[in-house]
This record gives C-alpha cells, structure tokens and sequence, in this order.
C-alpha cells in the first residue's frame, strides 16, 4: 500500500511539524489521523506526537494562539491558521487502577514507547517527513486486512482500560473491520470491567458505533462478548434485526430507536435517564417508535393526520417501518411529501378558529373544547377548503349539538 502521506497533509498542519523540526524537535502524524491517511480517507482531524516536553512546546508555540486544555497528560491544541491541532508529548501510561485512566503518565523521548501504549496496530503507526512510516505493531497489515488488533497482550490492554473493548466494537463499525481473535476473546473476559466506565464514554462508544457503516459487526461483537449489560442494562436491544441499521440515514436516535423498537415507553425513558442523554435524543428515538404503532398512511388526509402527529420526525418514522419490517413505503412518502409541500398539513395552531373563539361564538363547554378543535383539525385534514372561519365555525355548531357539548 503506497500513499503519498506528504503530498495529503493540510499546509496548517505542515506548518506545525516544521515549527517543532525549526526548533531542533520531531513532529509526528500518528493515530486515527494517520489511519484514515492510508486507508484514503480524509480525516475530521489531525493528531501529532513529539518528543518536545509540555513546557518546550509551550515556548516553541509561544507565538501561536493555543489552548492548554490537557497539558498534564502532555497534549496542547495549537491554532494553526485558526484550526486545531493537537500535539502531545510522547508518553507511556502508569499503572492502571480503575479500568479508567492511568493513575500518572510519563513523558518520554522513546516514540516505540508511546506507540506502544496506543489501542489498536492501526491506531499506533507514526509517520513523519524523516522517516517514513513507522510501524512497529504491523498496522499497515492490519490495515490492509481490515483486521484490530490490540497492541502488546490484549487481556491486559482491554482490563487497564476498559473503554478500549467499546473502542473496538466502535471501531469495527466504523472501519468495518473483524477483529483478531485473541483480541475478540480479551473483550470476553475483560467485559466486567465496563461497570467501572462513566456512562457518558459508554453512550458516546455507542452513538458512533449504531453510526458506523458496519453496525451489524459492532453489536454482534458486543453481544458475543457479553457487554450489552454493562451498556443496555436490564433491556434486551433487538439484534435480529440489525441489517436495518446501515439501511438508515446515520442520525443516531433513528438507528436507536431500530435497536430498542420493542420496549414500552417508559422502559425507554429510563434507558435514556441512565444513558444522561439529552432530552432531544430520548424524544426524538421514543417518537420514532411510537409512530410504529401507526398505520402507513395510504390517502393525502392520513398523510395530513400522520405528518401532523409525528411532525418532525414523520419521514423518519416511515424509513424505520421499512427498514426493520421491509414495508413498502414509497406511496407514503410520496403522499407526505405532497402534502407538506401543498401546506394542506394544517397544525392545530393554523386552524381558522382557536378554542376560544368557539367558545365565545358557539358556546361550547370549556371541557369539551379539545375535542372540538380536535374534530376540525381531522375536518380540515379530510377537506383543506374548510380551514375557513365561517365554515368551521358552523361546523362546530354542528358537532356541539350532534354531541351536546353546549
Ligand atoms: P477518531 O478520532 O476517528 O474517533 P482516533 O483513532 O483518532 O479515532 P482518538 O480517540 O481521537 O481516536 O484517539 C487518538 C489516538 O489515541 C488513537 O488512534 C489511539 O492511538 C490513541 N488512543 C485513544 N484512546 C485510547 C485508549 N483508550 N487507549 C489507548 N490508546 C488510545
Ligand atoms: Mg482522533
């Protein structure tokens, strides 16, 4: 595998490497950064290693506008042409003793030793203008294999840090890669160590991983090892169905709600409490499937009800149908689009009438209000030419007296 690794580094990035070579030091492109280099994909951002200490790149970058966020285990960002690039000090890791962060780390001028502390061989490749690719774990095998392999014994790797077997099912998702074995069977016996992760990381590993263009891969290695516990708790995700997921726009709560269509609301709700999602991932998932519940709309006035129900996520909701259950959907969303576009999906709010108006001017209940507006919101969805003041008011005096609710 050639790549001109050069010829694809962004100037602001080369800018930073040659500032550290400028001041006698060895810039490094390493991790994912350098992984999706070779695999010729652009990465989202650039990583370096080097073996100038915190306080030499402090002076080296004195110049530069730079946010010492994470100094202690050795990385700074640097703002190079206004974007971020983090350099941190080649370092080993201290003792792990909560399956978490090292308890010290130690900077080092040995970049074998920082490779060496990395995840996986893909991840733990350098590269630089002076030498070349270095590539101590055969990554670039790995990598042209499509295979993860943890650097050094994987059992212990895996029980230091137990993020790293999320890392990997991740990974496999995103990457699309199978994993080495010894490296799947280390995730097996290391799995208990996940009770000791924050669940925030636990939740992020697993956004990215039901994002991932092979999700199927991730949670069957994730099932296999026995980690769905330590992420879903007491509720069992749907993995029969898991060809669904890459069939679905990567918007993660859709892909959620794929994996947990058949738990009760409440259940879902209190997934997503212990998850601390934010209130706009738990809603957005628990509507998807309530709209499950629903007919497919086959005629412009259910397409009005259901884009109206389930507004915004009515489009979303059809995918869903179609990707778990293969129901044909092309009508309904040609039927929803239609009438969104025409505007003839009126809201409550766009009636012509308001509660109170009916009230004042038809005389009905104050309790049974709702149900009036109700009635001439599903009158307005079956005839849009009756969104009219007059029209609907005289069809309100009707429904009043059909149902005495004067
Ligand atoms: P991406 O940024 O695309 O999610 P990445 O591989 O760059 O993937 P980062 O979390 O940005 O992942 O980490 C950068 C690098 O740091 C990794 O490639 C890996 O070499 C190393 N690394 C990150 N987290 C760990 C960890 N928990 N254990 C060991 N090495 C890690
Ligand atoms: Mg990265």
């Amino acid at each position: 595998m050639q790549v001109d690794i050069q010829g694809q580094i962004p100037a602001y990035v080369r800018n930073i490497l040659d500032v550290l070579r400028q001041n006698g030091k060895r810039g490094y492109l390493v991790g994912g950064s350098l992984r999706d280099l070779l695999r010729g994909v652009i990465p989202h951002d650039f990583d370096l290693t080097t073996n100038a200490t915190p306080s030499e790149m402090l002076e080296i970058f004195k110049d530069f506008r730079i946010i010492p966020t994470g100094l202690a285990h050795g990385t700074l960002t640097v703002l190079s042409e206004g974007k971020p690039v983090e350099i941190t000090t080649h370092r080993t890791d201290g003792a792990y003793s909560d399956s978490r962060h090292p308890d010290n780390v130690t900077f080092t001028p040995d970049l074998a030793a920082d490779l060496a502390r990395r995840d996986f061989t893909v991840n733990a490749m350098a590269w630089s203008e002076e030498t070349g690719l270095v590539d101590l774990f055969g990554g670039q095998a790995d990598l042209a294999n499509g295979i993860l392999r943890a650097v050094g014994d994987p059992e212990k790797r895996f029980c230091e840090d137990a993020l790293r077997i999320l890392r990997c099912f991740r990974f496999s998702s995103q990457l699309d890669f199978t994993v080495e074995p010894e490296t799947e069977r280390a995730a097996s016996l290391c799995a208990s160590r996940l009770g000791d992760i924050a669940i925030e990381r636990i939740f992020s590993e697993l956004t990215r991983t039901v994002l991932g263009v092979a999700p199927e891969r991730g949670f069957t290695l994730m099932q296999h090892a026995g980690c769905l516990p330590y992420i879903f708790f007491d509720i069992s995700p749907d993995l029969t169905r898991l060809a669904a997921l890459n069939i679905l726009p990567k918007q993660a709560p859709l892909r959620m709600a794929a994996l947990l269509h058949r738990e009760t609301p409440e259940a879902l709700r209190h997934l997503t409490r212990c998850w601390h999602t934010p209130n706009a991932f738990s809603d957005s998932m628990c509507a998807y499937i309530a709209a499950l519940g629903e007919m497919i709309p086959e005629s412009p006035y259910e397409a009005r009800r259901f884009v109206c129900r389930h507004f915004p996520h009515f489009e979303g909701a059809l995918l869903l149908r179609a990707a778990l259950f293969g129901e044909d959907i092309e009508r309904a969303l040609l039927l929803t689009q239609t009438v969104l576009k025409d505007g003839t999906a009126v809201e409550l709010r766009r009636l012509a009438v308001n509660g109170k108006t009916l009230q004042e001017k038809v005389g009905v209940r104050v309790e049974k209000t709702a149900s009036l507006l109700a009635c001439l919101q599903d009158l307005v969805w079956q005839d849009p030419a009756a969104n009219r003041r007059d029209t609907l008011l005289a069809a309100a005096h009707h429904i009043c007296e059909k149902e005495e609710w004067l």
